[in-house]
């Protein structure tokens, strides 16, 4: 009994944790560093990426392009801001990116479709056996309007459900690459999109974007590399 409140235990299980064998411990060492710059108007990047990949630091050997489109509010009018950035990625690292966004995406649009579909088909002819559309104006369609509104709903939660499950049983094979990677729905909800290693999140009116790199010194040679555009890093 009394040895179950032994102090230090729940330390000693998070060391272990924190430390897994066969990683690399340099890695657990950096912390995420965000950098703001400037969306250019013409959409084309000016940015310079160091010469090695934003996810491990290893010899750039790949690109992985990273996408901001986005409409954004500005005073009165929408305006549609669009960014392409071609992030350097490792071999290994650009393969993780295009897997893990496979694994996201995949059973989301499966789950949309699958779950959002049977439950418009549900819905709508439930409705309709229920007289809804006696209602109102002859042959109007009230029963497929609710079946449309609830199957888009069911189907996002479906969705989202779907990737959260992929995700679990995907795990073991796909590990911290997978892990590290925000959900679909996540960056829907956020407006973020995502590289390994790299996240671009614009601001409200779309005028600056923040780049999170989970690697701090690779955000640092990013900065000093960008120090001498216009309005870059702050
Ligand atoms: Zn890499």
């Amino acid at each position: 009994m009394f040895r179950r409140f032994r102090p230090g235990l729940p330390g000693l299980k998070l060391t272990r944790f924190l430390a897994r064998p066969g990683q690399d411990e340099n890695k657990n060492r950096h912390m995420s560093r965000t950098v703001q710059v400037p969306i250019p108007s013409e959409g084309q990047s000016p940015l310079v990426f160091p010469d090695r990949c934003v996810s491990c630091g290893a010899p750039k050997q790949a690109e992985s392009t990273l996408l901001v489109n986005r409409l954004v509010q500005r005073g009165q009018k929408q305006v549609q801001i669009s960014a392409r950035y071609q992030a350097p990625h490792c071999q290994r690292c650009a393969k993780s990116t295009k897997a893990v966004f496979l694994a996201g995406c995949i059973p989301f649009v499966l789950g949309l479709l699958l779950v959002g579909g049977i439950t418009f088909f549900v819905v709508a002819f439930g409705a309709a056996q229920a007289g809804l559309d006696n209602y109102g104006q002859p042959n109007n369609t009230n029963s497929l309007v609710l079946g449309a509104a609830v199957g888009l709903v069911a189907g996002l939660i479906g969705g989202f459900l779907f990737e959260v499950v992929a995700r679990v049983v995907l795990l073991p094979i796909f590990g911290r690459a997978l892990f590290q990677a925000p959900l679909l729905a996540a960056q829907l909800l956020n407006d973020s999109d995502y590289v390994a290693g790299l996240s671009a999140k614009p601001d409200r009116d779309g005028r600056n974007l923040q780049l999170t790199f989970a690697n701090d010194e690779i955000a640092r040679e990013f900065e000093a590399l960008n120090t001498a555009l216009p309005g870059s890093p702050v």
